[in-house]
């Protein structure tokens, strides 16, 4: 199965695609993850990414596009994937399209996650605390200013992303406001086809 799964910062795209990995048994493909290895690795990726990355702002397209592709062709991720915060801007989607076409491979579903904005900026002070208290470290873009970077990155860049994907009917949106778990058996249902999404896009 080869998911991406779409939504604003704070949506709970890196909730939901931990549970997916698990229940389907692929790989979840998460570019923020891989670009902050790469900061944390001091690699020349990882060098350019950093000072774009903290200030909320996108890694160039050809950047991504060239760590998604290593990716995906690495062999835990031949029986499938989900995509975490990629594509991003529709250079992006049209690059995956590509990479997916020369390996013969369809995407199964992109599953948007729809939530009300005014909640997105306390779900992102709550994941800080929660993090202090557990004694993990902060995302150096887990703060307001950056926030507001990522959100009208968001909605600039990612945005038509969605557009482009209900045009190609594959686009499917479920609920990010209900609990996490109330929200993973939308997705679940969703997959296994026992309801369909009303509302493409
Ligand atoms: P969130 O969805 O909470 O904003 P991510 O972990 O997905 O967090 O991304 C963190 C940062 O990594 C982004 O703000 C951006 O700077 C960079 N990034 C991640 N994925 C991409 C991408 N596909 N294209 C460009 N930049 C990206």
């Amino acid at each position: 199965m080869r998911l991406v799964l779409l939504g604003p910062p704070g949506a709970g795209k890196g909730t939901q695609s931990m549970r997916l990995k698990e229940k389907y048994h692929i790989p979840q493909l998460s570019t923020g993850d891989m670009l902050r290895a790469a900061v944390e690795a001091a690699t020349p990726v990882g060098l350019e990414a950093k000072a774009v990355m903290d200030k909320g702002g996108l890694v160039p397209d050809a950047t991504v596009v060239g760590i998604v592709a290593d990716r995906i062709g690495a062999p835990d991720a031949k029986t499938g994937f989900i995509l975490d915060g990629f594509p991003r801007t529709v250079g992006q989607a049209e690059a995956l399209a590509k990479m997916l076409r020369a390996k013969n491979m369809d995407l199964d579903a992109v599953i948007e996650l729809k939530v009300d904005e005014a909640a997105l900026l306390a779900r992102i002070a709550q994941r800080v605390k929660d993090t202090l208290a557990s004694g993990g470290t902060v995302r150096a873009d887990d703060n307001p200013e950056a926030f507001k970077a990522r959100l009208d990155a968001y909605h600039a860049q990612t945005a038509p992303v969605s557009d482009f994907y209900a045009k190609q009917a594959v686009l499917k949106t479920v609920d990010g406001m209900v609990p996490a778990d109330a929200v993973t058996k939308a997705i679940e249902q969703m997959l296994e086809g026992s309801i369909r999404c009303v509302g493409l896009g």
